[in-house]
């Protein structure tokens, strides 16, 4: 498999954020990936959904999106939504930087999704919304089979 991509749109409903985590993993089988590694995609995904849903829209009901894209051995997913957008990124993604303490958050999704992705990158801005591109590399020995 050269390349193959896939978009997946939703409502930013908390039910949907295992639906979302679950396709993106689904997608990803056809890299032939390890357990551990469709967990640490399932991780990343769901703390980028979390945040669209809590941060980005704030409980309003509206669409975020999903992007994967499958180049060689590498798997790109971005998870976008249009909502309030974050004004200062680099601080965000501290880890234990959080807005939203008095609803016992740790603040550390992003530090998680830098952990389980091989790559995290955030575009934002205020009243623009978020996009969160992450990269995970798939090391597959079994290469020829696919
Ligand atoms: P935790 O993920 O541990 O529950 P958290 O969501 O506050 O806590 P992060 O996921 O690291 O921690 O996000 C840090 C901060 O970045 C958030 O508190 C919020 O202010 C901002 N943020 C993250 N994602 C978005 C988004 N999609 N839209 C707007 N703000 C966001
Ligand atoms: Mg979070």
């Amino acid at each position: 498999m050269q390349q193959n991509e896939m978009k997946l749109e939703f409502d930013s409903r908390s039910c949907n954020e295992g639906f979302a985590r679950v396709t993106v993993a689904a997608f990803l089988t056809q890299l032939n990936p390890t357990l551990e590694e469709v967990a640490d995609v399932k991780t990343a995904v769901s703390e980028a959904v979390t945040n669209a849903i809590i941060h980005g829209y704030e409980g309003q009901v509206r669409t975020i999106t999903i992007t994967c894209r499958i180049e060689a051995e590498d798997f790109f997913v971005e998870v976008a939504d249009e909502g309030r957008g974050i004004a200062d990124v680099a601080l965000a993604m501290e880890p234990m930087y959080t807005t939203k303490a008095e609803c016992d958050r740790a603040g550390m999704g992003f530090a998680f999704m830098e952990a389980f992705m091989d790559g995290l990158e955030v575009d934002s801005a205020p009243g623009m919304g978020t996009r969160v591109r992450m990269r995970k590399h798939i090391a597959n020995v079994n290469k020829m089979e696919r």
